[in-house]
């Protein structure tokens, strides 16, 4: 379904990505793990477009997306949940699910089955609908954040950093909830730092190393390598 070809990607001079290739079939759940800084955001926004690429190729379902700008790639199923959330707190629940929809067709948007789907999924969101979503607590804020992508219907959902600043707890419901997700056929691509949680619940992980992707495998895998063993899983 995505495909990256030796994709480099720039702040200016610096090169943050040097050639990174990864794939992700259709319904599977991948993970890219990586310490702070080693490319995982850039290459996150270089797939949803929000980030230029200087070389390399990016396909989707065999297409190259280099000339798709941004808005277009969510049209094409594609969306993004970025790290941090960006929830507005002063809107509404359901205000902030309303504008994940901003780039669809007027019909598109009054369809109340795009609600239902975010609702039926967090049933705590409807709840609160009314509510401003900055008294949300982090995990119902991150609940949002997924929510307001599935608005679009995507067949790819890309999440950066879905546990950071949550509890256990919290990890776990969010984990579940993608679990459901993936049952219902999306596939996700993931960024993560907690290794443990990552590894726990993905198909395949990547991972990166300072703008390179250094060692790939089934989850099983990565979570035997050695080396990940010891720098990432604090074992
Ligand atoms: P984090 O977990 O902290 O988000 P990351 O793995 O996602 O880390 P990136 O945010 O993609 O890493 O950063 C990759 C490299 O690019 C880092 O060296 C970072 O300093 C640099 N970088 C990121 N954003 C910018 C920017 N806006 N301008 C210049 N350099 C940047």
């Amino acid at each position: 379904m995505l495909s990256l070809n030796n994709v480099k990607s720039r702040y200016g001079r610096i090169e943050a990505l040097h050639g990174v290739s990864l794939e992700v079939d259709e319904g599977e759940v991948v993970a890219v793990i990586g310490a702070n800084g080693a490319g995982k955001t850039t290459m996150m926004r270089s797939i949803s477009g929000v980030q230029p690429t200087s070389d390399g190729t990016i396909l989707f379902d065999g297409k190259p997306l280099d000339k798709v700008p941004a808005h277009k790639r969510i049209n094409l199923g594609i969306a993004q949940v970025p790290e941090g959330r960006h929830i507005f707190g002063p809107l509404s629940v359901e205000d902030n699910l309303l504008i994940g929809g901003w780039s669809l067709t007027s019909t598109e948007r009054a369809d109340p089955s795009r609600l239902g789907w975010a609702y039926d999924t967090f049933p705590i969101l409807k709840e609160k609908r009314h509510l401003p979503a900055g008294s949300l607590s982090g995990g119902q804020q991150q609940m949002l954040a997924i929510g307001r992508a599935m608005m679009v219907r995507p067949r790819l959902i890309l999440l950066d950093e879905p546990s950071m600043g949550l509890s256990p707890l919290l990890v776990q419901q969010i984990l579940d909830t993608l679990r459901e997700l993936k049952k219902q056929g999306i596939t996700i691509l993931l960024v993560e730092q907690n290794a443990n949680a990552a590894l726990a619940f993905v198909d395949r992980a990547y991972v990166m190393e300072t703008g390179n992707v250094i060692i790939e495998g089934t989850a099983k895998e990565i979570s035997a390598n050695p080396k990940v063993r010891e720098a990432y899983l604090g074992l």
